[in-house]
């Protein structure tokens, strides 16, 4: 490729000319038109971060992970203070100051319901997303595993229950009171499936679910670890949070419905809360999931614009056959699928733990196999 017609001189105005074309082209779909543009326009000094910034993005939806990381890294490397070039296009109202700073990283390169290694998938930069936390990396390469059909993160921060337990989004404190009705058709179903009243809510958050589970009778008690989300929600509705992680929550007696709502694609080990789940419920309890789907119908539709795959604190993203396979192995049957009335792109997924004498076979299977 040749550059002689772009002088360094070239006036800004023509500068901006050349970029909003090639703006257009990526909207419009033509990425390889708009590649040589960008190209072109790393050569300058007020363009380069910025068009290595939308390389990136086209790497990735050219299915070029590994180039796509490159181009993302680089646009940082020119320019730290990328993200405030965000301001008007996702960030109305107010100013963005987020500098990148190369944060220490666990990797992750095993599938963590399988353990097979996964390959590089895609590459996102999260410092676009509203809810992205600085204790992050801004570049997040997803790897997914074939065999299970599943996404996970590549890495995550080392102190990560640091940064997010020093965390707490005021906005999750506000019930968002049009949940509600949607919440009420939930349980509502959920008790066809149940035998019994006792429901664990993981993660109650602002407790919209918690308090409709109350309206109904339910006999609910919550787990949150952030401890002013678990004050809030136990002041407000008269019911026992304990303010502790979910795997460190013991109970005197099981519970027949247990609600793990957007809580699975935050963690590391995904299996170990399945299990954790189990081992809390009665024979033939309901354990209630929502999580990102990346084969919903929204995602077919958004392709790279879902804003899921630019959220930092996910760390897993599941598709229904992921999920089924991760509930199948750790006890559990599905006995219901929906989308998400709440979260574009979410899957809600109902399943009935196994009793223990068809667990035990389960096992017996394994072991002689
Ligand atoms: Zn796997």
């Amino acid at each position: 490729m040749t550059y002689h017609h772009f002088s360094a001189t070239m006036h800004p105005m023509e500068l901006v000319e050349l970029f909003r074309k090639a703006e257009q082209l990526a909207a419009d779909g033509e990425d390889d038109e708009a590649r040589e543009l960008f190209l072109r326009l790393t050569e300058f000094p007020e363009t380069g971060a910025l068009a290595f910034f939308r390389l990136g993005e086209i790497e990735n939806r050219k299915k070029n992970p590994e180039e796509s990381y490159i181009c993302h890294m680089k646009a940082f490397e020119l320019e730290p203070d990328l993200a405030a070039r965000f301001v008007d296009e996702q960030r109305s109202g107010y100013v963005y100051t987020y500098r990148y700073t190369k944060v220490g990283e666990t990797e992750v390169a095993q599938c963590p319901l399988c353990n097979a290694p996964g390959e590089m998938h895609s590459v996102y930069n999260m410092c676009t997303n509203n809810d992205f936390l600085e204790g992050f990396n801004p570049v997040r390469i997803w790897r997914i595993c074939r065999q299970c059909n599943h996404i996970f993160a590549a890495g995550y921060p080392d102190n990560l229950q640091k940064v997010l337990s020093s965390t707490a989004p005021e906005s999750h404190i506000a019930p968002r009171l049009q949940f509600l009705p949607g919440l009420s058709d939930t349980l509502a179903r959920l008790r066809r499936f149940s035998h019994g009243n006792r429901m664990l809510e993981v993660g109650v958050g602002a407790g919209e679910l918690t308090s409709v589970a109350k309206e109904m009778l339910f006999d609910i008690t919550g787990v949150e670890i952030r401890k002013a989300y678990a004050q809030n929600v136990a002041a407000r509705l008269d019911i026992a949070v304990s303010p502790v992680d979910f795997m460190d929550f013991t109970a005197d007696d099981p519970f027949d419905l247990l609600m793990l709502g957007d809580v699975l694609e935050h963690t590391i080990k995904p299996l170990g809360t399945l299990e954790k789940a189990n081992r809390l419920l009665v024979d033939g309890g309901i354990l209630w999931i929502s999580t990102p789907n990346f084969e919903s119908a929204f995602s077919f539709i958004m392709k790279d614009k879902d804003p899921m795959w630019r959220v930092c604190e996910h760390l897993n993203y599941f598709s229904y056959r992921s999920l089924m396979k991760a509930l199948s192995l750790t006890g559990f049957e599905v006995v219901d699928y929906r989308s998400s009335k709440h979260y574009n792109g979410s899957m809600e997924v109902t399943a009935r733990r196994r009793d223990n004498k068809s667990q035990q076979d389960d096992h017996a299977e394994c072991d002689a196999g």
